[in-house]
């Protein structure tokens, strides 16, 4: 079985072909600037040079047929034609409460993923376009939907609720939901099975850190807590969030220096975070050799960032009274040494000792903690399309 796996933004689409034999990705790519002039397509056969087709890209229709094209064609192509392709999985970003694991999507599944477009306003609606287009280019073949918020559905009223009129719950469904959901899930169930222990019978704290960032209790196979919340603007320093501030700011910039509520969310979204805080970038690896030059606000962004990643994983492991297991994912989870033995500084208490020659070590999942280290450190580079293309594949057998 093959299946594409589609990751749809207002004007991009990524996408992953993957022969579910094997688990292998037969070919990935990128459309971008779809609906803009110098729209583009990157398309990467595994193996084989990548190639671009610049042709214009009116949209997300257009996108699709072209990445099947491409995916077909007799000299780039990696299959002999679409009917090779037994099914679409889509990245969906906002599932609300109505989804709490993978659906195969039907008419009532686009009404309630429209219905969740006020929650993800920039997100979800493009997620349609790419279904509709999918639908009209491939009518017929199967559709998943995997959310990045139906792994949080687990949490309990005590960690999503927020102390605000309980009305504003029961009107506009202001809760928790958390992100990164896909990739939580997929590193937590990596990592019991790297610690060789049933999934249902480990505390692992999950810290993806890549531009956007969330840490998340996962107690027992299930998602208990998370650090973002109603939107991904909630919790850590990012790299142009805010993450959590003290609610009285907003109103009270949004007084001194007459700004618009739209204004207020460009500055919280875009322009703060450890972009903000430095002046220098959002980019770790910038903020990183800034540092080491001596720039000291570079060297306090990251210190921020670090403190309170480590704030969370303690806040977490109270939550789940231990923890067996902290892992690190996203890019610069997988990739900065220099950030997890930062954060991993914090947590002599718990008994966590990490391996400075292990934790150099780049691109593969391993352990990064010493034999002797009470909880068990774990770098799991993160594959958030191989759990759509898996839930694909089992709603399929189903
Ligand atoms: P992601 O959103 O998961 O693609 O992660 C992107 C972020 O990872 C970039 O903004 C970088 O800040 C960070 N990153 C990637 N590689 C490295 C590296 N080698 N060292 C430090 N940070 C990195």
């Amino acid at each position: 079985m093959k299946i594409l796996v589609l990751n749809c933004g207002s004007s991009s689409l990524k996408y992953q072909l993957i022969d579910m034999e094997t688990e292998g990705v037969l070919a990935k790519g990128l459309c971008e600037r779809i609906g803009i002039e110098g729209s583009r397509l990157k398309h990467q056969p595994t193996g084989k040079d990548a190639v671009i087709f610049d042709d214009y890209q009116e949209d997300h229709s257009v996108s699709v047929k072209m990445v099947l094209d491409a995916l077909t064609n007799p000299e780039h192509g990696v299959v002999k034609d679409m009917s090779e392709i037994n099914a679409v999985g889509h990245r969906v970003v906002h599932g609300g409460e109505e989804f709490a694991s993978s659906v195969i999507i039907t008419p009532e599944v686009i009404k309630a993923v429209e219905k969740c477009s006020e929650l993800a306003p920039l997100h979800n609606p493009a997620n349609l376009i790419g279904i509709h287009a999918c639908e009209k280019i491939m009518p017929g073949v199967p559709q998943v939907a995997v959310f990045d918020t139906a792994f949080h559905q687990t949490m309990p009223e005590k960690a999503y609720l927020y102390a605000i009129p309980y009305e504003y719950y029961e009107k506009y469904k202001i809760r928790r939901y958390g992100f990164h959901g896909t990739s939580h899930r997929f590193v937590s169930e990596e990592a019991a099975k790297m610690l060789n222990k049933p999934y249902d019978q480990v505390k692992t704290i999950t810290c993806h850190l890549g531009n956007g960032g969330s840490v998340s209790a996962v107690k027992n196979g299930q998602s208990i807590d998370t650090t973002m919340g109603f939107t991904p603007l909630e919790g850590l320093v990012m790299g142009t969030r805010s993450g959590d501030i003290d609610p009285a700011v907003v109103t009270f910039l949004m007084e001194k220096e007459n700004l618009k509520p739209e204004d207020m969310d460009v500055i919280l979204n875009k322009k703060s975070g450890v972009l903000g805080l430095s002046g220098v970038s959002s980019d770790f690896r910038d903020l990183e050799s800034a540092s080491e030059q001596g720039n000291e606000r570079a060297k306090a962004a990251l210190d921020v960032f670090a403190y309170k990643v480590a704030k969370s994983i303690g806040a977490y492991a109270a939550a789940m009274n231990g923890v067996d297991c902290i892992v690190f994912t996203a890019g610069l989870g997988e990739n900065s040494g220099v950030t997890r033995q930062e954060i991993c500084d914090y947590l002599g208490y718990l008994g966590v000792q990490i391996d400075a020659a292990k934790n150099a070590l780049r691109g593969e999942a391993m352990e990064i903690s010493t034999p002797d280290s009470k909880v068990k450190v774990l770098v799991i580079p993160t594959n958030e399309e191989l759990v759509i293309a898996r839930d694909t594949k089992e709603l399929l057998d189903k």
